[in-house]
């Protein structure tokens, strides 16, 4: 169904409420109404009339009468009448406010919605780039009737490669979907085992990007969460401060307690993140279009959303300041007591 039809569906439920209660309103005030009527109008003048106070002629008891009946009903139909034009005025303006609140009511349904879609439209693309690849060079390779062992072995070679790329996406992909479903089993974690853990996990690869880390002296505190979980999200944001730093360049990395949370910040000497940028790093499969990222960092873009994902889950958050000379990732963790 789509969300024009939805939003009509459940326009015409609030306003059958509405209807409904204005018409129970509506038949209550009638019904007080004509009784307090006939009481105040009809009935007194009929006994006062017939009474032995007055002595009239019967024709002029009867015009009385017919008078205050008149009076009577005049004044029951101006009762319908104005019901009515309240319960038309209701039904316009209670039509077009149900129609604005189903609008509200599925707009967050829309969104979520359009962004499984968006999510479903990408994952399949990325999906299918290495797939396609892979076949195309295979047909290729297939169709040479002189096909070498050793252009054989190239093919393999990048066969290989395109698998593990699948192999990375099928695994984020696996990620993002646990962090959906999974709760965080709560421990307490010294935050400086998570830098530790990290740091050893990218050291060779900051070795071979001639990348120095520059840890602080000492690093105090425990939060509370899952140790492997929080050390992932940091992993993701160091790798990506090592990449994305010069050769020869400096990833520090400070620790403060500041207002009740650890914050972990790594800072590179990167090419910086254009603020323009900044809000959507963290959506999936969002990676910066721009010159200034690395062209050999082919990730898919969604190391920054389970990152974002797991410290969420941890009730911290993640702060991105940057310029062109580099960029500041903040992690920020309830401290253990707080
Ligand atoms: P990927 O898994 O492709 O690396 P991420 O989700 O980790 O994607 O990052 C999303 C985008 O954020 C990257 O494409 C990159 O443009 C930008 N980015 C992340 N970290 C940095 C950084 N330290 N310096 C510059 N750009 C960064």
């Amino acid at each position: 169904m789509t969300v024009h039809a939805s939003s009509l569906k459940l326009a015409s439920l609030y306003l059958a409420i509405l209807m409904s209660i204005s018409l129970i309103f509506s038949i209550t005030i009638y019904s007080i109404s004509a009784r307090e009527l006939d009481r105040g109008i009809k009935r007194p003048a009929v006994s006062i009339i017939n009474g032995p106070e007055l002595e009239l002629s019967q024709q002029l008891r009867n015009r009385f009468i017919q008078e205050r009946i008149e009076a009577y009903e005049f004044a029951k139909d101006q009762i319908v009448a104005k019901l009515v034009l309240i319960n038309i005025a209701i039904l316009v303006a209670g039509g077009l406010l149900s129609y604005y609140l189903a609008l509200r009511t599925l707009k967050p349904i829309e969104d979520a919605h359009a962004a499984q879609s968006r999510f479903a439209a990408n994952a399949s693309h990325e999906l299918r780039t290495p797939i396609t690849a892979m076949r195309s060079e295979n047909e290729v390779a297939l169709m040479d009737p002189n096909l070498t062992l050793k252009s054989a072995r190239v093919q393999l070679q990048s066969n290989l490669e395109e698998l593990e790329k699948l192999t990375n996406l099928s695994e984020s992909l696996l990620r993002l979907a646990q962090l959906e479903e999974a709760s965080v089993t709560y421990e307490p974690v010294n935050i400086a085992d998570i830098i530790a853990d990290g740091v050893t996990r990218l050291k060779q690869s900051a070795k071979l990007q001639k990348v120095l880390i520059d840890l602080p002296e000492k690093i105090q505190g425990q939060t509370h969460g899952d140790r492997a979980g929080l050390t992932e999200a940091f992993v993701t944001i160091l790798d990506n401060a090592i990449k994305y730093t010069p050769i020869g360049g400096t990833v520090h990395i400070s620790c403060h307690l500041r207002e009740g949370n650890h914050d972990i910040a790594i800072v590179d000497n990167g090419p910086g993140i254009p603020n323009e940028q900044i809000p959507y790093i963290f959506d999936r499969f969002y990676r910066a279009d721009n010159a200034r990222s690395k062209q050999s960092h082919n990730g898919f873009g969604l190391g920054l959303a389970i990152a974002k994902g797991i410290i969420d889950a941890h009730n911290g958050a993640i702060f991105v300041a940057s310029n062109e000379k580099g960029s500041t990732f903040t992690l920020s963790l309830p401290d253990l007591s707080s």
